[in-house]
């Protein structure tokens, strides 16, 4: 975008022996599961942080816990630094390789291993992909809760990467909320097994340390996640604002009430006019701000909360009330709502902030955002998860004009230094990867990031596993 991306120095006893490596991971693995070639590598340059790519050494496409620990034993012997990739969505270039690293892709491993009603949890591989577990315990009754809108493509192995979260997250929380237990294969090729099937367990949370950590504390080979019983019913409405003040200030008199719905999802003008063209959902396009409130429970219960909820947005002015009347409308709510990324690339190149801020800050977070995005003379579409706090400003630009890019990227930066201002966090739900990496000495003392390097240097000594992502380079070259 503005500038080439920078990476840690590549290693060059690595790179000297390129060829060696390729020959000796073959030797490692079925002869399809390692890909070398120019041309075969190119959909591994990149992932959903689609202005930056990068050519990686080879690509290792283990199927086996055990071709894991193979692959990483050997780089570890031979010092070659490891990317570990899942599907590839991460919207914070998690997922993007150096030259001088291995990619170890998990997308062979995409087999469900267990699925325990009376324990109430699914083990699957890495690979399997989040919408896969709920498809799979659906007919018994059960889902998989968090939900991210890339559900069809992304895999649990990359959710708990990034600590993912998703529209329906308000009310069963992220990932780390529903993990359980992971088979995780260490950064000198050791396998260990931390949790399991019980709710908890004693010592330190390590499992909640190797959620969100980026694919810096080891490689996820097996996850036990939580599944849970399917609501009896689940009913979202409409709400359309005349202005985006109403909307979010009515966010936070919901939660204030006490009433959770299972989410509350904010959508600005811009953002409805590009879903609707998208979708067809039936959002009005006459207000300034939608929300999408969604409750869950008997009849009886949807119908009290919905009540409670409506009176609540009228003392807000609301002006459009349209609760859905059946199945396929709810869907097609739904619809707009998770296909808005994709509904936006269709009409601009965009990339995505992901501030959280405490829900009072929401009103003046949204409207600094639009002078500033303003300010840059950049359009903004907003639509992100009200209920928690978790924005998404999509910044429009045109990813050929440098100059444009350049400018997309300093707004996104500024926004996402007024949510740490306004007492929020640099990322709700997409991590740091590149993308915020510079700015994480914005939010932590130089104390506070030397702690987390520590953490993470007891994992992967020798800083191998990811290594140019998350902490500013400096501070890793200090
Ligand atoms: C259209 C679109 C919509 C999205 N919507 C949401 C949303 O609603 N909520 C949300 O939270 N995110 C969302 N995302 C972001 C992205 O889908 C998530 O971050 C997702 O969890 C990434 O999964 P993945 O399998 O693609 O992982 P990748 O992108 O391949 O990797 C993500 C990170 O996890 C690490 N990693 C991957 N697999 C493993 C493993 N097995 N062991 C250790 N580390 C690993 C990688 O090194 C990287 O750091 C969206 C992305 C897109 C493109």
């Amino acid at each position: 975008m503005g500038e080439t991306i920078k990476f840690l120095p590549p290693l060059a006893p690595v790179l000297a022996r390129r060829q060696a490596i390729i020959a000796d991971l073959k030797d490692l693995l079925p002869p399809e599961c390692l890909v070398h070639e120019e041309r075969a590598l190119v959909p591994f340059e990149t992932d959903g942080f689609i202005a930056y790519r990068n050519r990686p050494l080879c690509v290792a496409l283990p199927g086996t816990t055990a071709e894991v620990a193979a692959v990483m034993k050997y780089c570890h012997r031979y010092g070659v630094p490891v990317v570990p990739r899942g599907a590839g969505t991460s919207l914070s270039g998690g997922a993007i390789p150096e030259t001088d690293a291995v990619v170890l892709g998990l997308s062979r491993m995409n087999r469900i291993l267990d699925v325990d009603p009376a324990n109430r949890t699914a083990t699957v591989q890495a690979g399997v992909t989040n919408l896969s577990i709920s498809d799979r315990v659906g007919p018994e009754g059960f889902f998989y809760a968090p939900d991210p809108s890339s559900q069809l493509a992304c895999t649990i192995g990359g959710n708990i990467g990034m600590n993912s979260g998703g529209a329906h997250c308000l009310k069963y929380g992220v990932t780390t909320n529903n993990l359980l237990g992971v088979r995780l294969v260490m950064a000198d090729g050791e396998v260990v097994d931390i949790g399991g099937k019980a709710l908890d367990s004693g010592g330190y949370d390590l499992l909640g340390l190797i959620c969100g950590s980026e694919g810096q504390l080891g490689i996820v080979t097996e996850a036990t996640v939580r599944i849970l019983a399917k609501p009896e019913g689940a009913r979202p409405v409409l709400f359309g604002f005349e202005t985006p003040e109403q909307a979010s200030a009515c966010v936070s008199a919901v939660i204030g009430s006490g009433i959770i719905p299972v989410a509350i999802e904010f959508m600005d003008k811009e953002a409805i006019a590009i879903c609707e063209a998208f979708a067809h959902a039936g959002y009005p396009l006459d207000v300034g701000a939608l929300l999408i409130v969604e409750v869950e429970g008997s009849d009886a219960e949807m119908e009290d909360m919905l009540q409670k909820i409506i009176a609540i947005a009228r003392q807000f002015e609301v002006k459009t009330v349209r609760e859905s009347q059946s199945a396929m409308e709810a869907a097609a709510i739904w619809k707009g709502r998770k296909s808005a990324f994709g509904a936006t690339g269709r009409i601009a190149d965009y990339i995505c902030m992901d501030g959280t801020v405490p829900l009072g800050q929401l009103t003046h977070v949204l409207k600094r955002t639009g002078e500033i995005v303003e300010g840059y003379g950049l359009r903004v579409a907003n639509v992100f998860h009200a209920g928690d706090g978790n924005m998404h400003p999509l910044i429009l630009y045109n990813i050929n004009d440098p100059e444009e890019a350049a400018k997309a990227e300093s707004a996104g930066n500024d926004i996402l230094k007024l949510c740490v201002e306004a007492g929020g966090c640099l990322t709700g739900e997409h991590g740091v990867g590149i993308e915020k990496r510079d700015l994480m000495g914005f939010q932590y003392a130089g104390r506070d990031l030397a702690q987390q390097m520590a953490v993470r240097a007891a994992f992967d000594p020798d800083w191998r596993l990811n290594r140019s992502k998350v902490f500013p380079l400096e501070a890793r070259s200090a």
